[in-house]
C-alpha cells in the first residue's frame, strides 16, 4: 500500500477582471494544444488502420508516434508559429498544460483498452470545443513555499521565472496573486510544516465561478473525526425526492424511516433554473441580455451543486465511518423516477441526480478505503425498486405514483425508497457471503472480486448474479480521474 495519499483541495477564486481575461486566454491556449495532440495521434492511428486494410506488411506500417509530453512539447514549439501565431501573448506553460492533459487522457484510454484500468471503459479522448469547461493545470513541485500569500487570502500561479520577455514578466506579476474567497491558512500551514506537498493546481471555471483545485499529497491521511460505529452494513438508495434513503436509519443525518433530506431551497432553485431556461430560449442569440442570463444560470446551477455536494460530504463521512461496509447501486439509469410540474425541472433534477451519484460513489470509495472499510457496488440491473425486500417477489410494473411498495405475495407495505435501500442491503450481504465462501477474509477478497470482474466483461446474465465489489482503489486514482 502506498504511504502517500493525494487529495484535492478546492478553493474558490475571485480574480480581478484583468486576471480573469488572462486566465481565459490561458485556458484557450491550453485547449488549442490539447486538441492539437489529439488530432495528431488520431491521424497517426487512422493512417495505420488504413494501411492495415490495404494489406501493408506489419514491418512497413507507419510507426506509432510517441504520446509522451517530452516528445510532443518540442514538436509543438517547432510548429507553434503556424499553429498558434499568437503564442507570444501567453506563457509557454499554457500549451504545456494542454499537452500534458492530452497525454494523460490518451494514457487512460490506452490502459483501459488493454484492461489495465479499473472502472468504466474510457474511450478515445474528446476534442474540447469552445463550450467545454475552461481549465488549465500548472504543475510545480518545487517552490513549495511560494503558493500562498502571508494573509492566506491569495494564491499564486507559479509561472516560470526563466522567461525574460517583458510581456511574460508582466503576466507573471498580474497572475502572481489571485484573491481567494476563503482562507487557505490551514493548507498553507500543512505545506509549511512539510506535512503536505502540492503537486499541481488546476484552475477552472465551474458553475459561473473560478476555482483552484490543488492536488495535495499528504504524508499521512488527515485524521478524520471519529464517529460512532452503527453496524456492519448499510444499503444506500440515492433519490430525487430525498437525497438518499438508508436501509437503517442513522440519527443525525436521516429521519426515523431512513430518509436523508435534500438540501434546503433545492426545490425553489430548480424552479428558478427552469424559469431562466425558458427566458433563455426566448433570448436573441448574441444579445447582452442572453449573456446576462447565461451567467445567472451558471451561478445558480453552481450553487445548487455546491450545496448538494456539501450535504453529500456530510453523508458519506458518516456512512464510511459508522459502517464496515457501505452498499450502493451502480449508476442510475432507472428512467423516469421523477415527477414534477414542468418537464424542464425534471430534466434538471435528473442531471443533478446523475452528477451526485458519481460524486457519492467517488467520496465513498476513498472515505471507506481511508478507514479500512469497504464499498460494495451492486450491479445496475439489480431490480432494487421492483423487488419486495421481504419475500423477494418481483413486480413487473411499478409506476411513478407508487410511493409505497405493496407486495401482493406477502402483504408488505413499505415506502418505495426504503424498500429499495433494503434490497441493496440484502444483495450486498449475499455478495459478501459469496466472497466469504470463496476465500476467508471479506474485506480483502472484495478487491480480488473486482479485479476478476475487470477481465471478463459482464454480459447479459440473470439480474443479480453479475456483481462488482470494490474497496480500496487508491484514492488518488479516483480523485484525479474526475
Ligand atoms: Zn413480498
Amino acid at each position: 500500500m502506498a504511504t502517500h495519499h493525494t487529495r484535492a483541495v478546492v478553493v474558490a477564486l475571485d480574480p480581478s477582471p484583468m486576471q480573469e481575461q488572462l486566465l481565459r486566454s490561458y485556458c484557450g491556449s491550453s485547449r488549442k494544444a490539447y486538441n492539437w495532440v489529439l488530432e495528431l495521434v488520431k491521424d497517426n492511428l487512422n493512417t495505420r488502420v488504413a494501411e492495415q486494410k490495404r494489406g501493408v506488411d506489419e514491418a512497413d506500417l507507419t510507426a506509432v508516434m510517441s504520446w509522451s509530453p517530452y516528445s510532443l512539447t518540442p514538436l509543438w514549439v517547432k510548429h507553434q508559429d503556424e499553429l498558434a501565431p499568437w503564442h507570444h501573448d501567453v506563457v509557454n506553460y499554457a500549451f504545456r498544460s494542454g499537452i500534458t492533459n492530452a497525454t494523460t487522457a490518451l494514457k487512460n484510454f490506452n490502459e483501459s483498452k488493454k484492461g489495465l484500468r479499473k472502472g468504466q471503459r474510457v474511450g478515445f479522448p474528446r476534442f474540447k470545443s469552445r463550450r467545454s469547461k475552461l481549465s488549465i493545470t500548472f504543475v510545480e513541485t518545487r517552490n513549495q513555499d511560494n503558493w500562498f500569500s502571508e494573509d492566506a487570502r491569495h494564491v499564486r500561479l507559479l509561472l516560470p521565472r526563466w522567461a525574460t520577455d517583458p510581456l511574460i514578466t508582466r503576466h507573471r506579476e498580474q497572475l502572481a496573486w489571485i484573491h481567494t474567497t476563503e482562507s487557505v491558512r490551514q493548507l498553507g500551514r500543512l505545506v509549511a510544516e512539510k506535512k503536505a506537498t502540492i503537486q499541481k493546481v488546476t484552475i477552472s471555471f465551474v458553475g459561473g465561478r473560478w476555482q483552484a483545485a490543488f492536488s495535495v499529497r499528504y504524508a499521512e491521511v488527515p485524521a478524520s473525526r471519529p464517529v460512532k460505529r452503527r453496524g456492519p452494513l448499510v444499503g444506500v438508495d440515492l433519490g430525487v425526492k430525498h437525497l438518499a434513503t438508508l436501509s437503517q436509519p442513522v440519527l443525525g443525518i436521516s429521519d426515523e424511516a431512513g430518509h436523508v433530506a435534500n438540501p434546503k431551497h433545492l426545490e425553489t432553485a430548480l424552479v428558478r433554473l427552469a424559469r431562466l431556461n425558458r427566458r433563455l430560449a426566448r433570448c436573441q442569440k448574441g444579445s447582452s441580455n442572453r449573456t446576462k442570463i447565461v451567467r445567472q444560470r451558471q451561478r445558480l446551477y453552481g450553487r445548487v451543486t455546491k450545496t448538494r455536494d456539501l450535504q453529500l460530504h456530510r453523508l458519506t463521512t458518516t456512512l464510511a465511518g459508522s459502517f464496515d461496509v457501505v452498499a450502493i447501486e451502480d449508476l442510475y439509469v432507472r428512467g423516469m423516477t421523477v415527477k414534477r410540474r414542468s418537464s424542464s425541472t425534471r430534466g434538471l433534477s435528473r442531471s443533478i441526480l446523475d452528477a451526485s451519484f458519481s460524486e457519492l460513489r467517488r467520496q465513498l470509495t476513498y472515505k471507506t478505503a481511508d478507514r479500512g472499510h469497504a464499498l460494495v457496488v451492486v450491479e445496475r440491473f439489480f431490480p432494487s425498486s421492483k423487488m419486495c425486500s421481504n419475500c423477494g417477489e418481483t413486480r413487473t410494473k411499478l409506476t411513478l405514483s407508487d410511493r409505497v411498495y405493496e407486495c401482493s405475495n406477502c402483504g408488505l407495505s413499505l415506502d418505495r425508497d426504503v424498500n429499495a435501500a433494503r434490497n441493496i442491503h440484502r444483495e450486498a450481504l449475499r455478495l459478501l457471503s459469496i466472497t466469504n465462501t470463496v476465500a476467508g477474509n471479506q474485506l480483502e477478497t472484495l478487491n480480488a472480486v473486482s479485479r476478476h470482474r475487470e477481465t471478463e466483461a459482464p454480459t447479459g446474465v440473470d439480474a443479480g448474479t453479475v456483481t462488482r465489489a470494490e474497496s480500496s482503489i487508491h484514492p488518488r486514482e479516483q480523485l484525479l480521474s474526475v
